[in-house]
């Protein structure tokens, strides 16, 4: 068993006041196997945020488990706590927001490790935050500097430095590149992917952008509106997109090879994006689903096996429906 995180019908809710309900996260179920990075993609608003923070057990769970290395996340006494967050780290979109612009590099850096106390020696505390900075491409000499001193760019390793402090084995890396340019992108991509090599890092790597996760992911997951609708290897999510809304997701991204290109049609989507107070009844996706029909109006598809490790929540491939009405 290679599973190392079980997400398992996670809900999170959020009391809005006047009997609103923010369906922020409903009933998401998947797992990520150590040693791999996991995709989580879908448009801002749709909860990937709310899953990497309880998951980190940042925010309660409403219901469902999150199991970590066998124990559950939302169970854990103070000391197994304790030891969770040497295992678990996060880092963040926008790395200037989270670093304390009065602090150092090397009183970020080392915060965590304060924390938890590490290093009694200073001048050993201050060896590690050295071995740190070269790790992420940066050196010694940035130790003493402050973080809006550095690039977009240089900000983000420090934050990968802050997290990669006490040797964490799995990182949850929400929108870690979103903010920065397109070129720079890649550099810090690569520089997660070169940990992850040297360390046997696992990612649960949050993007907005499929063209983005494809690059760093062995597996997607796609959100819609607090949903998971599809999950499946990265290749067999480009090559053979079942739900209607990845389809128009990957119709959207130009792709290099020109006989894709011709086979592939550009859905467009009609509509925005509902509000998670009150959702569409039935499928969530169905006020802006091409494919939509009377059955999606009334029924929540349900989260299935379609093909080996490829699950998708769609009445279209459920084989127990048999009035699979168009809406006319
Ligand atoms: Fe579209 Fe219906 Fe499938 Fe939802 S269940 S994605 S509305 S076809
Ligand atoms: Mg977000």
């Amino acid at each position: 068993d290679n599973k190392i995180l079980e997400v398992k019908e996670l809900k999170k809710y959020f009391e809005m006041g006047k009997g609103n309900v923010l369906q922020a996260v409903d009933n998401v179920t998947f797992h990520v196997n150590k040693g791999e990075t996991f995709g989580l993609v879908g448009e801002s608003g749709c909860g990937k945020s709310t899953i990497g923070r309880t998951i980190m057990g940042l925010y309660n769970k409403t219901a469902g488990d999150v199991i970590y290395d066998g124990k559950n996340v939302h169970e854990l006494d103070t000391k197994e706590k304790f030891k969770f967050y040497h295992q678990m780290q996060m880092i963040f979109q926008d790395p200037y927001a989270s670093l304390n612009p009065r602090s150092t590099v090397r009183e970020v850096i080392a915060e965590p490790m304060e924390v938890h106390g590490l290093y009694a020696n200073k001048k050993e505390q201050l060896d590690r935050v050295y071995q740190l900075l070269e790790e992420v491409g940066l050196n010694r000499d940035h130790a003493n500097r402050y973080p809006h001193e550095f690039s977009g760019g240089q900000r983000q390793r420090i934050g990968i430095a802050r997290a990669l402090a006490l040797n964490p084995d799995f990182i949850i890396a929400d929108e870690p590149i979103s903010a920065l340019d397109v070129s720079v992108q890649a550099q810090v991509v690569n520089l997660l992917k070169e940990l992850q090599e040297e360390k046997g890092l696992t990612f649960l790597f949050i993007a907005h952008d499929l063209s983005m996760v494809k690059q760093i992911s062995d597996r997607i997951g796609v959100m819609y509106l607090g949903n998971l609708v599809e999950l499946t290897e990265s290749e067999s999510l480009y090559d053979n997109p079942l739900h209607p809304y990845t389809q128009a997701l990957l119709s959207a991204i130009p792709i290099p090879d020109p006989d894709i290109e011709e086979s592939r049609e550009r859905v467009i989507l009609e509509g925005e994006l509902p509000s998670p107070i009150n959702p569409p009844s039935g499928c969530v996706f169905r006020t802006r689903c091409p494919m939509a029909m009377e059955v999606c109006f009334m029924k929540k598809p349900v989260w299935q096996e379609v093909e080996p490790n490829h699950y998708v929540a769609c009445h279209l491939y459920d084989e127990t429906l048999d009035h699979k009405k168009p809406i006319t």
